[in-house]
């Protein structure tokens, strides 16, 4: 369009608060060509408040019921948000009921939204003196102080002042309540890393070269070196010359040679952005051979895709999916499309990463939360489509095929999306539970997946109920893999009752004699064990031997975990901790014991029966350094730890050769919570401990430790019996209608006062009830923890049919909780916290 017709163009933005609707934006009139669908933009929202916010739609019409502000500022060229991945966003706020803004929040690196280099200022317009006592928060009281002092403070300066990490939260509830706000200058947040490269100047050539060559042996006989050191690491000769980074020269001459060399105009330096993230040789392997087996599942998905948009691949661990995803994954790289590979966690990708890489080296991507931000900004820049850079020169940022990560890693912006794997897709940690949006990635995924027209396949050992539901009813397509690659037999498993052996006084500490001798057998042939156990820590808590007093957390209604090695009492439901103390602090008794035990427990207490072992532990506690994870990893592939102990992090599709013996110390602790899954989510953590039981020689086995232990799913786990797993399953939740005859709409008050939401809830719960009708509304009750971080908590659940759930019903939820948060004063302190599917 011509810049002199003038045209009023609006924009319709995404502000990164949680704002139900859009705002509107008139786009200054000389921004009209600039301006695009997708970009960051600054607004100005409410009287002094600016936010980085996103064009989500460009239009003509002019707000009705306000005059639009300008836009600020527009701080992308391209912009960083495709259409698609727009519309997404859009489904996962309606789906998940939370606002657009809590998406782009959960869906951009903060990188992209704050950078550390993003400096805030205190906004003058704001007065403190008006400001009531409580109207900060401790931490934005000692952040406004901060401002006060130094009037304009970067997020590393915050960081320090507030002694924390994460700063965002205080930083971005300071600007809306309007004490702070972020310097306007907020272009280039992403600064690639630069480094120096040296190359030939245009002046040279072969007949050159041979008369400096002469020129130097006579004079210059160092600088002669660093010229054919350049000449021999930048294959100058052939003809595909590569970039030679300048420190590659200068390290074994020091920097006056080259220098030199600079000044007689025969080398020069240019700089050029680097990838920060390690680029690794590019080795295409062939791919491997597959067994009868794989290859008959691989045609069997290549069939079923033809009118199957989501495939469940049910395999055994062990049956060898990996081989089967690379194979799809090469089909789609072949295709051009791209490939996003989704796994529960972190801990998981380091393994999996190196196999990918082998066979694709730098079109593998990795992309998760323990990564840097510039990292994360990287990958993000990496997958928008750009033109291509001016000065050739430039080593260009690696174009990505596949991008291995973590639920984050779906709102990536590809394009040309052609598969979605994702691994474990029972796994809980898919699914995230604070902040809004509490989405399920994998439930998303599929979303995704049809916008781009892009396939998906769910690969499992132990499938979720629901998933297995949809497979069996023709939704999903289904492939089974039965055997384990390689002819290695399932391991066997062998169930010791810890009630039986602590009545007879046979326990060893927290072992069964039967699993101590299984793992002196093992190490003394060399192999390695794995010992698992779901509580971190040293002990479950403390209690006074005299008055039975159990050391509570202040803020929380659980008891403390004691940590041995940091001689702590921790909560690990807020952070909140303690010193252990001396004496007993409600009687002041000296005699305080430990109760229950956790992974630190166990690590100390095999030194008393394995002298001789290596151990390592695996755990929330031992890997919260960035790498830590991959180290301990590492050593046990290595050998170099023969036992392994860990939580659920041990479970989850690690591959080792050598453990022949895997031990479960308390199967059945997960059991008796109140959560309909909970016989579900035990198999499932049964079945995939014991998956990394077995070798190719032998036969592994598992020892699984339970009080009860003739419950019908250890029955189910010792006859790997998934399927009658399901159907006994399938059963309950048909009678007392759960998922998936039914959803969940989970609905979360919290209130200072238990009194009040005691008086409050009940009154939610019935104009629920009211719209609903009784059936289909359960609570208001307490949960296991009542109290989290000294609010008192209460859950009603909402269960709808599965043929009756709409989207109509969730306005009816906003509805009701709109017209109880209008009763009163008292109302609006009350937080609510809305979950879809709750896991
Ligand atoms: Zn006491
Ligand atoms: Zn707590």
């Amino acid at each position: 369009m011509s810049t002199q017709e003038r045209i009023t163009l609006f924009a319709d933005v995404i502000v990164p608060l949680a704002v139900p609707n859009l705002f509107t934006y008139r786009i200054p009139n000389d921004w009209n060509e600039l301006a695009r669908q997708g970009q960051r933009v600054v607004v100005q929202f409410g009287k002094s408040k600016f936010y980085v916010g996103i064009i989500a739609r460009i239009h003509d019409k002019s707000p009705q019921d306000y005059e639009a502000k300008y836009i600020k500022d527009i701080l992308d060229a391209t912009p960083i948000v495709n259409e698609t991945h727009l519309a997404f966003w859009d489904w996962v706020a309606t789906y998940y009921m939370c606002t657009p803004g809590d998406v782009m929040n959960a869906a951009l690196p903060s990188g992209l939204r704050f950078s550390s280099e993003t400096r805030i200022i205190k906004n003058d317009s704001f007065s403190l003196e008006e400001a009531a006592e409580d109207y900060f928060t401790e931490r934005e009281w000692t952040l406004v102080a901060a401002l006060e002092a130094r009037t304009e403070l970067s997020m590393l300066e915050v960081a320090d002042a507030l002694g924390i990490k994460n700063v965002q939260p205080v930083i971005q509830s300071l600007i809306s309540k309007g004490a702070a706000r972020v310097m306007e200058e907020m272009k280039g947040e992403f600064k690639p890393k630069k480094e120096s490269y040296v190359r030939f100047t245009s002046e040279i050539n072969e007949e050159k070269l041979q008369e400096i060559f002469k020129e130097l042996e006579k004079k210059a006989v160092i600088q002669l070196e660093v010229l054919l050191k350049y000449i021999q690491l930048s294959q100058w000769h052939t003809k595909k010359p590569i970039s030679v980074k300048k420190s590659a020269l200068v390290n074994s001459s020091g920097n006056s040679s080259l220098n030199s060399l600079v000044k007689k105009n025969i080398l020069e330096v240019y700089e050029a952005e680097v990838s920060r993230l390690k680029q690794s040789e590019e080795r295409m392997l062939q791919s491997n051979e597959l067994s009868i087996g794989q290859q008959e599942g691989l045609e069997k998905i290549n069939k079923l895709f033809i009118d199957k948009n989501v495939i469940l691949l049910h395999g055994v661990t062990s049956s060898g999916k990996t081989e089967l995803y690379m194979q799809l994954i090469d089909d789609a790289i072949q295709q051009n499309k791209k490939v996003l590979y989704m796994l529960p966690e972190i801990a998981l990708t380091a393994q999996l990463v190196n196999r990918l890489k082998k066979r694709w080296g730098n079109k593998v991507g990795v992309y998760h939360s323990k990564f840097g931000d510039n990292e994360r900004v990287e990958i993000w820049n990496g997958l928008i489509q750009k033109e291509p850079l001016a000065n050739s020169h430039q080593p260009i940022a690696p174009e990505y095929s596949v991008i291995v990560g973590t639920r984050s890693a779906l709102f990536l912006p590809f394009s040309n999306l052609g598969l979605i794997i994702i691994d474990e897709e029972h796994d809980g940690s898919f699914k995230q539970q604070d902040p809004a949006p509490r989405y399920n990635a994998r439930d998303a995924a599929i979303y995704l997946a049809q916008l781009c027209s892009a396939k998906v396949i769910l690969g499992s050992a132990t499938p979720s109920v629901e998933t297995y539901y949809n497979a069996l009813s023709g939704k999903f397509g289904l492939v089974e893999l039965a055997t384990r690659f390689g002819g290695v037999e399932m391991p066997e498993i062998v169930v010791c009752d810890l009630k039986e052996d602590t009545r007879k006084k046979l326990m060893k500490s927290m072992f069964t004699p039967y699993l101590l001798g299984c793992m002196e057998q093992a190490l003394h042939n060399g192999e390695q064990v794995i010992l698992f156990q779901n509580r971190r820590g040293f002990a479950n808590f403390i209690e006074c031997k005299v008055c039975a007093n159990v050391p509570q957390c202040t803020r929380c209604d659980v008891s403390l975990t004691y940590h041995k090695k940091a001689d702590l009492l921790r909560c690990h439901y807020c952070g909140y901790s303690i010193v252990l103390p001396k004496i007993c602090p409600a009687c002041g008794s000296p005699l305080i014991e430990t109760k229950g035990f956790g992974t630190e427990k166990i690590e100390e207490d095999l030194a008393l029966f394995f002298p001789k072992a290596r151990t390592a532990r695996l755990d929330l506690d031992s890997t919260r350094a960035k790498n830590a994870h991959a180290n301990i990893i590492n050593l046990f592939e290595e050998r170099k730890v023969d036992v392994l102990v860990g939580t659920q992090m041990v479970t989850k599709g690690l591959d080792f050769d050598n453990v022949s013996v895997v031990g479960i110390l308390n199967a059945d602790s997960g059991l008796y919570f109140p959560d309909f899954r909970s016989v579900e989510k035990t198999y499932q953590l049964i079945a995939q401990v014991s998956g990394r039981a077995g070798r190719k020689s032998k036969r592994g086995k598992v020892v699984v430790q339970a009080y009860n232990s003739h419950h019908p799913v250890i029955t189910r786990v010792m006859g790997n019996d998934f399927i009658g797993m399901y159907n006994d399953q399938m059963e309950e939740r048909k009678n007392f209608a759960y998922p998936p005859f039914t959803r969940l709409i989970e609905i979360t008050l919290s209130h200072r006062h238990q009194e009040d939401l005691d008086a409050m809830a009940p009154a939610l719960a019935d104009a629920l009830k009211n719209r609903f009708g009784n059936d289909r509304v359960l609570g208001p009750e307490y949960p296991i923890v009542s109290k989290v971080q000294n609010f008192y908590q209460k859950k009603i659940l909402l269960k709808i049919e599965r043929d009756k759930y709409s989207l109509k019903m969730k306005d009816m939820v906003v509805d009701s909780i709109n017209v109880f948060l209008k009763k009163g004063k008292d109302y609006t302190k009350t937080r609510i916290k809305i979950d879809v599917d709750p896991q």
